[in-house]
């Protein structure tokens, strides 16, 4: 089939890893099953996987439900300090920012980053780089920000809120995107997976993959490069690969999981963590929406 005829599209979207079994989630899957549809039509209608990516994370973020964007929480200082990621796989082209302070949608900036030669602007940085590029800033954290864990809870307390998009388009490019307020109550300037790429974000030609879950343990195993070194030199099929490096992040004593997506428009959404808030849909009818098994 010639490169330009469309192909097949599927994404995959989360909202965090070990969801509690004792919460209600129903406003969580009411926005992403709406969200689900409107990408879906986006991806349909011929919509790029770096604009869909970019636009379904930054509506994860706006949404309050997530430990990201409105939802994420502040660290020990009272600052919320957000990360964020993008990578186009076509061109390997990434971009991203960390320990962003004061802008509304932390992957549009990691997108603007990504126009340029930095693939990751850090704190003061990138919140120069942010208004330089006119991104929409929190004029009051406090009235802006509605963490969605109320609770204080200890330090460094893994939340799994982060949200994330991988997406593969009809003309068969493959983006991955992350966004984070990571850990709750965390030590000022800890930075975790979801920026790093190759940590918590990946995407080349034959995969795109977004992390969660306890960043540590993602940066200790370059989990989602790891994804993709499984299946470029490996040979490992999508669900082999995803496997092995889950099961790896527990053999070091984490919990988390990702979704992923390969060149063929399959999607794999493993994890090791009480449930994953996670939604996945397909150019062949396949939609759905899930929190636990
Ligand atoms: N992985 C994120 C981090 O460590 C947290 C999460 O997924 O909730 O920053």
């Amino acid at each position: 089939m010639p490169e330009t005829e469309p192909v097949n599209w599927a994404i995959a979207l989360h909202g965090g890893a070990d969801a509690t079994p004792s919460r209600n989630y129903a406003h969580v899957k009411t926005h992403m099953t709406a969200l689900l549809k409107t990408v879906s039509a986006k991806l349909e209608a011929g919509e790029s996987a770096l604009d869909v990516a970019e636009f379904a994370v930054a509506e994860l973020e706006a949404c309050g439900h997530h430990i990201a964007g409105k939802g994420a929480s502040p660290n020990q200082n009272g600052v919320w300090e957000l990360d964020a990621a993008i990578m186009h796989g076509p061109d390997r082209k990434a971009g991203a920012v960390c320990a962003l302070v004061g802008f509304k949608s932390p992957v549009k900036v990691a997108r603007s980053v990504m126009a340029g030669i930095p693939v990751l602007l850090s704190g003061k940085g990138a919140a120069d780089f942010a208004a330089a590029h006119d991104h929409e800033r929190v004029p009051d954290p406090h009235a802006y920000y509605e963490p969605s864990v109320k609770e204080a809870p200890p330090p460094n307390t893994a939340g799994h809120g982060t949200v994330g998009a991988v997406v593969r388009d009809r003309h068969g490019a493959l983006v991955a995107a992350t966004s984070t307020g990571g850990l709750l109550n965390k030590t000022p300037g800890r930075v975790g997976d979801s920026p790093i790429i190759g940590s918590g974000t990946w995407a080349d030609e034959n995969t795109a993959i977004s992390c969660t879950g306890e960043g540590e343990y993602f940066m200790r195993t370059a989990a989602a490069a790891s994804v993709a070194a499984r299946i470029r030199y490996g040979g490992q099929t999508l669900e082999e690969a995803v496997e092995a490096v889950i099961s790896e992040v527990g053999t070091l004593g984490g919990k988390g999981g990702l979704i992923s997506v390969d060149r063929h428009g399959h999607i794999a959404l493993p994890y090791n963590s009480s449930g994953l808030k996670r939604a996945s849909a397909t150019s062949a009818g396949h939609f759905k929406v899930k929190v636990f098994d």
